[in-house]
């Protein structure tokens, strides 16, 4: 908490709702059907540890994050709950992940001799996940290739074979073709292991869009990341009633200016006033990770819209309130989120950046403070 006046402009994140979200989600699924909760990159922007504590309240079995920096700022904040890691790790990494209990990915005989080898020192059987790589071609071991390094794992006996997983490359669109091929592939691996008779704990290859629109490859668990937030991978997947955004951004309105028809706007003088305008300057921009959007793009005074003029500075944005006369100095306006009846979505603010909804999430920047609600 800081006791000295906050800038006026900042990330608000509604932990009830990133609550009510985990009950939906927690009724929406199957009974038995484990949830793995993405938190990685600061949970989508809304607070690493905050988040954490929220999923563990919820009762959650599996976090996942993309390195070990923020694997130990969990542990370092007292989150002992298990960890998967996704991603790759350099050779220097893995005694640091053995010690804080991480539970990694593997999909090469190099990394199980070397995780094995730790295991051996350590003393203790150290879980593992093989990911398999069934069309995305970004990590994992080919598909073709899946059981013999599963049956390589097994006769690594310090490591404990725990479960099977690979990644969507289009699970949120209506064309499901290249899922389902993924899907195919990644059954033909666990029908070989069947065939074997190797049991798997965990086999799990949704993300928000296939947990939404994928049932029939739900598995064992689920590695839910945007949903969580209230988010929907895009706006063709199927709607889950009772999820809702849990950031929005605000600020106050710090300045006005009153200008003439043929007047300017801004750097580089990208606006010019068709007619006699009164222009609000709001004190958020590119450097708090507001996107460097130009005459595009609105803010809600009121519950109404006020368009952007001119381009973004890194401090500052301007909107035409001549629509919002009653416009106050220093009321609070909304950038992302609702206000009255009118909302700006984190898909909207993407399509003005020509971006997609993760990016916006995750682009605000440090400077700006986030309130927890
Ligand atoms: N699984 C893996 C391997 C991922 O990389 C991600 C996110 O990038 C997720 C699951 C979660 O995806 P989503 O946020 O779409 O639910």
């Amino acid at each position: 908490p800081i006791d000295r006046p906050r800038r006026p402009a900042w990330i608000e994140i509604d932990l009830k709702q990133l609550r009510r979200n985990y009950e939906v989600i927690n009724r929406e699924k199957t009974k038995g059907l484990k949830l793995l909760l993405v938190v990685k990159d600061e949970a989508y922007g809304h607070g690493g540890l905050k988040v954490a504590k929220a999923a563990l309240e919820a009762g959650v079995e599996f976090l996942s994050l993309s390195n070990l920096d923020e694997a130990m700022a969990l542990r370092g904040g007292g989150i002992d709950t298990r960890i998967l890691l996704l991603g790759e790790r350099q050779d220097e990494e893995l005694p640091w992940c053995v010690a804080q209990n991480l539970t990694c990915c593997v999909d090469s005989q190099e990394v199980v001799l070397k995780l094995g080898k730790l295991a051996e020192k350590v003393g203790r059987p150290v879980p593992v996940h093989l990911k398999i790589n069934t069309g995305m071609n970004r990590y994992g071991v080919r598909w073709t290739e899946a059981l013999a390094l599963v049956e390589f794992i097994l006769s690594t006996k310090s490591l404990q074979f725990e479960g099977v997983l690979s990644h969507f490359a289009m699970s949120d669109e209506l064309d499901k073709t290249f899922a389902n091929l993924q899907l195919e592939r990644f059954k033909m691996v666990l029908a070989e292991l069947a065939d074997k008779s190797i049991h798997v704990k965990y086999r799990h290859i949704c993300n928000s869009g296939g947990f939404l629109d994928l049932p029939q490859a739900h598995f064992d668990m689920v590695r839910i990341g945007l949903l969580q937030y209230g988010v929907y991978p895009s706006q063709v997947c199927r709607r889950i009633p009772g999820i809702a955004p849990v950031m929005s951004v605000k600020a106050r309105i710090a300045a006005f200016q009153n200008i003439e028809a043929e007047d300017v706007v801004g750097y580089g003088m990208r606006y010019k006033a068709p007619s006699p305008r009164r222009i609000g300057v709001i004190p958020i921009g590119y450097g708090d990770g507001y996107p460097r959007i130009r005459n595009e793009g609105y803010v809600l005074i009121r519950g109404r819209r006020a368009p952007l003029v001119g381009g973004v500075a890194m401090d500052a944005i301007m909107v035409d309130v001549t629509d919002v006369p009653e416009a106050q100095l220093w009321e609070e306006i909304v950038l992302m989120g609702r206000q009255g009846d009118e909302e700006i979505s984190v898909h909207d603010v993407a399509r003005w950046k020509n971006s997609v909804s993760y990016d916006i999430l995750t682009g605000w920047r440090a400077r700006l403070p986030r309130i927890y609600l």
